[in-house]
């Protein structure tokens, strides 16, 4: 046996160091307490998400004038459909999430929900009809219940339980001595990576948004939690219009659309299969996972077999 040890991180986005993924964890949620940078004036209608199509229309953007980001992004989700977004680190894959919950507007061209332009409606009810399950909850110094429930305002205790009992967090938290009124957060008892991400699917289940952002765990969870909370985000995409933010491959096959993107370009698109047929980067990628996936390390370094 010998170890060869592959930057992986230079090589793309299939793994990343630990420590990356605790900074980018944070990333998503952040940016829903981040003040958005959009002219939001009282008195704009509300969105009528009916369908939950999303369509990205033409889009240029940069965070500063000077800087472009995204280049003539196009791409539409149908109503209840998945587009996976993959890419390597800094390509633009969260700013497309950033700019369909409205955090910045697009530069030029437009982002449209069942045909409204985002800015033409208020950004509240935007962002209503959008859950979000970020890689790591960041959660409230409150109870599991509390944390819970954020996901819709007057939610009862029965609605909650539901919503654990549906993202498959119901047991863990019954087993805990003060069940749904266990503090968790800073102060409260710890949570596992995948705990926490349970609660975030409970809560969006709660939610029950038409659209959905879901930004993948990196090396947050292990093999055997990533698939098993892979079974409930299925279950939460399924009929939702759900756009993913994929750090693996292997959570991508069934999208509707796969986009790569590459320095805010997509520059190869396509499903699964067509990727792979195509023979470019999309497929490099995949037989790369397909190599090295049972023998990643988490320091973001793998171990070939030979
Ligand atoms: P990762 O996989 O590492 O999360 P990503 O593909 O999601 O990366 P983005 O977060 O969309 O990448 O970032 C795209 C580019 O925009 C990067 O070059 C980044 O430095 C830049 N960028 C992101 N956020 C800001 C910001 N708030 N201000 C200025 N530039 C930013």
């Amino acid at each position: 046996v010998i170890q060869i040890c592959l930057p992986l991180n230079a090589l793309g986005f299939v793994y990343r160091e630990a420590k990356d993924a605790l900074v980018n964890a944070e990333k998503l949620f952040q940016l829903l307490r981040e003040k958005p940078e959009i002219d939001d004036p009282p008195g704009r209608p509300a969105l009528h998400a009916t369908h939950g199509e999303v369509t990205f229309e033409n889009v240029n953007f940069g965070y500063e004038a000077t800087r472009p980001i995204l280049h003539n992004v196009n791409f539409r989700v149908p109503a209840g459909g998945t587009v996976a977004v993959v890419g390597g680190s800094g390509s633009g894959k969260s700013t497309l999430a950033r700019l369909l919950l409205r955090f910045y507007d697009v530069g030029s061209g437009r982002v449209l929900i069942d045909g409204q332009d985002i800015r033409s409606v208020s950004a509240k009810s935007l962002r209503e009809a959008i859950g979000v399950v970020p890689q790591d909850t960041l959660l409230f110094n409150d109870t599991i219940a509390y944390n819970i429930g954020y996901g819709r305002n007057g939610a009862t205790m029965e609605q909650i339980i539901a919503a654990a009992k549906a993202a498959h967090v119901h047991h863990f938290i019954d087993s805990l001595p003060q069940k749904y009124e266990t503090p968790v957060g800073e102060r409260g008892v710890k949570l596992s990576g995948g705990e926490k991400q349970r609660i975030a699917i409970a809560r969006a289940i709660l939610k029950n948004p038409p659209i959905l952002i879901f930004d993948e765990a990196t090396s947050a969870l292990d093999t055997q939690s990533e698939r098993a909370i892979q079974a409930e985000l299925d279950q939460l995409a399924h009929n939702r219009t759900t756009l993913v933010i994929a750090h693996r491959l292997s959570t991508v096959v069934g999208a509707h659309e796969i986009l790569v993107m590459e320095r805010g370009r997509i520059v190869e698109r396509g499903t699964h299969s067509q990727l792979l047929a195509h023979g470019g980067i999309y497929a490099r990628l995949w037989q790369l996972q397909e190599r090295t996936e049972a023998t990643a390390q988490p320091d973001g370094t793998v171990q070939l077999m030979k």
